[in-house]
């Protein structure tokens, strides 16, 4: 067995031949540079790309294994430099006869299964170039088309407002899938303003595996959320047993944002430009009394959930919250480069270093907050319609939970 780190959602800003994949994400997110920077800087030792479906990606990929840079395992996926396990992913947009929207992660086993995926799917994608582009066909049949070919599907960012499954489409799975496609669905992915105990106040996820992925943009972002799975082999197979918890594999933990901190967490007024003020569920704004609002991920779950409370199964593992640097309020730009120089990589600032020692770098204040941030005694504001919510300096601006 290997337990190994894995962020499995991350994007490509450029192909090779320069031509951008995802028009927001950042140039230097190229194929390689992505692998570089789960090796150097992040740790992760399975990354999930997410736009291998791309035509000019796939030429990249094809480079790399023709230069040796990278191999294709036997268990399906490849291995860079012998030091990164990387997953072909796409992520596609379906369209429900009801009008919903879902974002979908398809992973495929090998370079050849995923050059006849990109194939067809570009019968019914506009621009194949593209990322998370609309395939026209529902949720389902993507989820069929995925299945098929022995890849995985996992329904992405589950819960958040414009583009989901729970957040712009259905209540339950079922309205959706086909009970043999629903057998075949291993995980979904939790989004960045939802965390587990959230997501298992829905009793039907209780057998699926959860994924926290960063949903990465720019190379800084990887690794933001990301999971520790335990594998019989590191690759594609081993990620099929992980997410479908079979023996002793499985998901072992989940590291996450603080939905709190996420952009969609609460009800978000865009009239008043700010979050609403009521508990959740709420979808109207009582300063305006109007309706014009961006769905809260809090909202949602609450307004759909089949429980009370939260209960998650045996299998579920720990979800540990985390601030990355960049909330913490009061550290800068400069300063975290120098917890970076001091400590390596963040993982080691947040999780690791002792307070005197982060002191020594950044001052005995923002040591202080990071000691605060890791121990979950930060207070905040809940982020909304697209705003990320933000950290405070003090623990007495504490606002009731959820808020
Ligand atoms: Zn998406
Ligand atoms: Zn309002």
């Amino acid at each position: 067995m290997h337990t190994l780190f894995a962020d499995l959602h991350i994007h490509i800003g450029r192909s090779g031949d320069d031509r951008p994949v995802k028009i927001t994400a950042s140039r230097d997110l190229t194929f390689e540079g992505i692998c570089r920077e789960c090796v150097d800087r992040k740790g992760v030792q399975v990354a999930g790309v997410i736009d291998c479906a791309s035509p000019a990606v796939i030429a990249d990929i094809e480079h790399l294994v023709e230069t040796g840079e990278m191999e294709p395992l036997s268990g399906g996926g490849l291995r860079y430099r012998s030091e990164l396990v990387v997953l072909l992913g796409a992520e596609l947009e379906t369209h429900e006869e009801g009008g919903g929207l879902s974002h979908h992660v398809c992973y495929l086993p090998d370079v050849p299964t995923l050059k006849r995926f990109s194939a067809d799917m570009a019968r019914k994608v506009t621009n194949m170039q593209l990322s998370s582009q609309q395939c026209h066909m529902p949720a389902n049949l993507l989820a069929k088309e995925v299945l098929s070919r022995e890849g995985l599907f996992v329904p992405a960012h589950a819960f958040t407002p414009h583009k989901s499954l729970y957040g712009s489409c259905a209540a339950r799975m079922a309205e959706m899938f086909e009970e043999e496609v629903l057998a075949g669905i291993p995980a979904i992915e939790l989004g960045l303003s939802a965390d587990t105990s959230l997501a298992d106040r829905l009793s039907e996820l209780s057998g699926l595996s959860f994924l926290s992925n960063s949903d990465a943009h720019s190379l800084p972002k990887i690794a933001r959320e990301y999971n520790i799975l335990k594998m019989p082999e590191a690759s594609f197979a081993g990620l099929r047993a992980a997410l479908e918890g079979r023996g002793e594999a499985g998901v072992l933990g989940n590291f996450g944002l603080d939905p709190r901190l996420g952009k969609y967490h609460r009800t978000f007024c865009e009239v008043c430009d700010e979050v609403v003020l009521e508990p959740p569920p709420t979808f109207e704004c009582s300063r305006c009394a109007g309706d014009k609002v961006t769905r809260g991920v809090l909202d949602r779950i609450v307004s759909i959930a089949d429980r009370e409370e939260s209960r998650s199964p045996g299998h579920r593992p720990p979800y540990r919250h985390q601030v990355p640097l960049e909330f913490v309020p009061g550290l800068g730009s400069v300063k975290l480069n120098a917890l970076l120089n001091r400590f390596g990589t963040e993982m080691n600032v947040l999780h690791e270093a002792d307070e005197d020692e982060i002191a020594q770098v950044v001052g005995s204040k923002i040591a202080r907050l990071i000691l605060h941030a890791r121990e979950g005694r930060l207070a905040m504001s809940a982020g909304g319609g697209g705003r990320f919510g933000k950290a405070l300096p003090k623990a007495d601006d504490q606002l009731p939970l959820g808020l």
